[in-house]
């Protein structure tokens, strides 16, 4: 079975061609950035073979179509015809899902609707679903949701102490985002721990950042909140701050609401904190020069991080493993050691070595809890759900 899997962002569009048998190969994958750009990168591989180039593509169909195009180009497949379905990211899918779902009218009027309170990702999401419901007709397209992992959050994790009717006529309440990757990367946890039961805590750390609290393959918590923007410190967003900063500094400055907003999700975070760059890379470089903004930058994100891991580990009444997946959690071996040294209360304690060479395991010995290194794989996880979801 062959699963196109596409996830279409504001001004990208990645996608993947997986092998649903065992091992879930992929078969081919790429990325186009830039997309309504002047110039727009594109980047595709399968196997050994690969390709990048620039040009404009103005838009998520013409992004969709150079894809297809270099399938076929690449001998990957003779026909779409042999593309059994196609599934899709889509970032938010409110109260309404809670696992994978065929894309049907009503559904895609749902996620329309969900715009409203997902601005910036599912009308992009939506660019993608019509785009590929022109080229590939005869496949189901199944949408999979960055929020259908956390749905099963108890009401004290996702409700906020505000006033109801918020919730009843707003639908103000916590979702949580990373979903998918979450789920996989509990997936893996527990595969390593060798059963299905456990209190872990995942930290997905890569641009946008969350972590969230698993028992026994049920999230209980997680970071992100009604928007993604609450939570830890992440590349470019603020994470959690005194809601009344927002209100004081508005004023202050002046500014709209979406002027504020936009400052919020785009000014802040690591970028804000280093003066520089939203980067790890790059803060890392300066503060192994003793870069004084650098050092801080590490020093503020390791510090909300493990608070934020200790109040998760308060919430599962116990720790079995810690995992830390994307960018910045498979690599950032000094993030992780900084992270680590606040939760030796939890019987955490690392393996140097094996933390600096990213291994997939880098407790050590002495240490009562399991902590990994899981590579990211939104991917496959989405090509898994598809295959349950179709069988
Ligand atoms: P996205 O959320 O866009 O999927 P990624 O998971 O790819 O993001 O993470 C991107 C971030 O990961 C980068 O902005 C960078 O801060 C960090 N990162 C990537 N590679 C490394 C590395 N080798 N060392 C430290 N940080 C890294």
């Amino acid at each position: 079975m062959k699963l196109f899997i596409v996830n279409a962002g504001s001004s990208s569009l990645k996608f993947q061609l997986i092998h649903a048998h065992k091992r879930f190969d992929t078969l081919y994958e790429g990325i186009v950035d830039g997309i309504g750009r002047a110039s727009c990168f594109f980047e595709a591989s399968a196997g050994k073979k690969h390709t990048h180039y620039k040009k404009r593509i103005p838009k998520h169909a013409r992004a969709l179509k150079e894809a297809i195009n270099i399938l076929f180009e690449f001998g990957v497949v003779d026909s779409l015809k042999e593309i059994d379905a196609v599934g899709h990211r889509v970032v938010h899918g409110g109260e309404k899902y809670s696992k994978a779902t065929k894309l049907t009218k009503p559904v895609i009027q749902n996620i329309e609707a969900l715009s409203e309170i997902a601005p910036l990702h599912n009308p992009a999401n939506l660019e993608g679903i019509y785009a590929a419901k022109e080229y590939i007709k005869h496949a189901p397209h199944i949408a999979i949701f960055d929020t259908a992992f956390h749905q099963t959050l108890p009401e004290k994790a996702y409700r906020y102490a505000v006033p109801r009717e918020w919730y009843t006529t707003y639908h103000i309440r916590k979702y949580g985002f990373h979903g998918t990757n979450h789920r996989y990367v509990a997936h893996q946890t527990y595969n390593h721990l060798g059963k299905n039961k456990g209190k872990i805590i995942t930290c997905h750390l890569g641009n946008g950042s969350s972590i969230s609290a698993i028992k026994d393959n049920v999230c209980i918590d997680t970071s992100m909140g009604f928007t993604p923007l609450e939570g830890i410190p992440m590349g470019t967003r603020s994470g959690s701050i005194d809601p009344a900063l927002p209100l004081y500094m508005t004023e202050k400055l002046n500014i709209d609401t979406n002027k504020m907003d936009t400052l919020l999700n785009n000014k802040c975070g690591i970028l804000a904190l280093s003066e520089k760059s939203s980067d790890v890379r790059d803060i890392w470089a300066k503060a192994q020069k003793k870069n004084k903004k650098a050092c801080f930058t590490l020093e503020k994100l390791a510090y909300d991080i493990a608070l934020k891991i200790g109040s998760y580990a308060a919430a599962l009444n116990g720790l079995d493993a810690l995992s830390f997946t994307a960018g910045i959690g498979e690599n950032a071996w000094y993030l992780r050691r900084d992270i680590c040294s606040y939760l030796s209360h939890l019987g955490i304690t690392l393996d140097s070595r094996k933390n600096r060479a990213n291994s997939t395991a880098i407790h050590d010995k002495k240490s009562s809890v399991h902590v990994l290194v899981i590579k990211a794989n939104e991917g496959k996880q989405m090509a898994r759900e598809i295959a349950h979801y179709l069988q």
